[in-house]
This record gives C-alpha cells, sequence and structure tokens, in this order.
C-alpha cells in the first residue's frame, strides 16, 4: 500500500505539486489524471525517489520511505517504475534485461525470468536482443522487467502512449491482469481520461498541482467537481 501525505514541490518559486495526498490500496489501480503540465510526472518521481520533494510524507506498506528527516534511496525503495520512455538495455538480451534487477543465486534469478517470461506470453524470448521485439514485445518485457523483484508499488507514466491503438488496448489490459495478479498497488499517470476510465479503481484528478477530485471513475466521470473538470472529461465517448 502506498500512501503519499501532503506532498510538494516548487520550481524557481512556482508550486508544481501543492499538497498532494493520495493513497493506492495493493492490488488496486490509482490513475492520476490531468492535463500536460499540472505536475503528474514531478508526483511519481518524488515518490520514486528521483525527485527531491520540498515536504510531504511517503509511506510504503506502513513504513516511511520519505519525509523531511528521512530519504530512503529510490533502489530501496520496493517501487516499480514503467515510463514511455521504457529503453531495454540494449545490449543485454532479454532475459539479462529482465535479470537486471534481480538478487539472488542464478537459479531463482532464471525461474524468476523463465515464470515472468511465461505470464506474459513470451516464453521462447529469453535469449533474443531488445532490437529484434516489436514495440509491443519491447512493453511487455519492460513490464516482466519493472515486476521481477516483486515491487510492491508500481509507478507508471504515460507507458502505454508509443504504441498504436489496437495493441495499446491489449497491452493496457493484459498488464492490467499480470499487475493485479502479483498484487502490486499501482499508480498510472495519464492525460487520457479513457484510458483512466479503462484502468483506474480509482482516480485523483490533478489541475494546476492540485488533486481537485477523487473518486471511482464512474463517479468522476458523471459528477464533475466543476465546468473544467466536466469540459476534460467532455471528449470522452
Ligand atoms: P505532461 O502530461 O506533459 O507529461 P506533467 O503533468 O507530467 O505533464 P510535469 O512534468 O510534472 O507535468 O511538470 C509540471 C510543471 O513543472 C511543468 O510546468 C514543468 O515545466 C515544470 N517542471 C518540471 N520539472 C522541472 C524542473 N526540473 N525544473 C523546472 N521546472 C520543472
Ligand atoms: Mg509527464
Amino acid at each position: 500500500r502506498l500512501e503519499v501525505t501532503n506532498l510538494n514541490r516548487s520550481f524557481g518559486g512556482r508550486k508544481v505539486v501543492d499538497d498532494v495526498s493520495l493513497s493506492v490500496a495493493a492490488g488496486q489501480v490509482t490513475c492520476l489524471l490531468g492535463p500536460s503540465g499540472c505536475g503528474k510526472s514531478t508526483t511519481l518521481r518524488m515518490i520514486a525517489g528521483v525527485e527531491m520533494q520540498d515536504s510531504g510524507k511517503i509511506m510504503v506498506d506502513g513504513e516511511l520511505v520519505c519525509d523531511t528527516v528521512t530519504r530512503v534511496p529510490a533502489e530501496a525503495r520496493s517501487i516499480g517504475l514503467m515510463f514511455q520512455d521504457f529503453a531495454l538495455f540494449p545490449h543485454l538480451t532479454v532475459a539479462g534485461n529482465i535479470a537486471f534487477g534481480l538478487r539472488g543465486s542464478r537459479g531463482q534469478k532464471a525461474e524468476r525470468v523463465h515464470h515472468l517470461l511465461k505470464r506474459i506470453g513470451l516464453p521462447h524470448y529469453a535469449d533474443a536482443y531488445p532490437h529484434q521485439l516489436s514495440g509491443g514485445e519491447q512493453q511487455r518485457i519492460a513490464l516482466a522487467r519493472a515486476l521481477a523483484p516483486q515491487p510492491k508499488i508500481m509507478l507508471m507514466d504515460e507507458p502505454f502512449s508509443g504504441l498504436d491503438n489496437r495493441l495499446r488496448d491489449d497491452i493496457r489490459d493484459e498488464t492490467l491482469e499480470v499487475l493485479k495478479e502479483e498484487g502490486t498497488a499501482v499508480l498510472l499517470v495519464t492525460h487520457e481520461p479513457d484510458e483512466a476510465m479503462r484502468m483506474a479503481d480509482e482516480i485523483a484528478l490533478m489541475r494546476d498541482g492540485v488533486i481537485v477530485q477523487r473518486g471511482a471513475p464512474y463517479n468522476v466521470h458523471m459528477r464533475p467537481v466543476d465546468k473544467d473538470a466536466a469540459a476534460f472529461f467532455s471528449d470522452l465517448n
């Protein structure tokens, strides 16, 4: 479970993330939804630990990961990351990529890699190199790589935006299924209402650094807090 309380960040005197609080339960997907520039990626990067926060508290499964005194480094937070620019390591095989962040014996690593490759439907790709794979295949390998160390939290920043429409739907659904199965708490950033409607258990609507509304997708869509929120959802079909 991820719990974020009163997270703040300014750049050059401008508040980009303004008192953001949110939580994601294990096996659930919360979508951080909002227009370009509203502060979504900055929020995610602070949770990941690759960007400093000005103030606020981040907890993972009841453990303090960051506040004004404590700061657990990114690699010790049990947080997996998937970004649009998911870049697999080109000089490593698929198996090498997935095993990259893993600890344990060779046998244990090989077993985890095999399990994940089977799960994402690419059991015979262990020895292939990234350039030999399609975009969709690379995306699935990126998911397997992020999941390999069994992170409690998965942070995803527009991970599907590089894919064409039909493929995107398939990969979204498949990704969701795998994440639910693993019981990972997912925080997914998107600026597309229909992606949030499709994937979220809960939507956190963000504008100018502030979360203006939170709730189940249906409620956020049908009962917008104000005209701007309504307009944001209006091109949804
Ligand atoms: P998008 O949907 O376009 O990815 P976003 O919601 O992810 O947008 P952020 O990347 O979080 O937006 O950026 C929020 C604001 O903070 C933007 O105005 C951006 O220019 C600014 N910003 C982000 N990082 C920095 C930085 N390192 N220095 C200065 N300004 C920054
Ligand atoms: Mg962004």
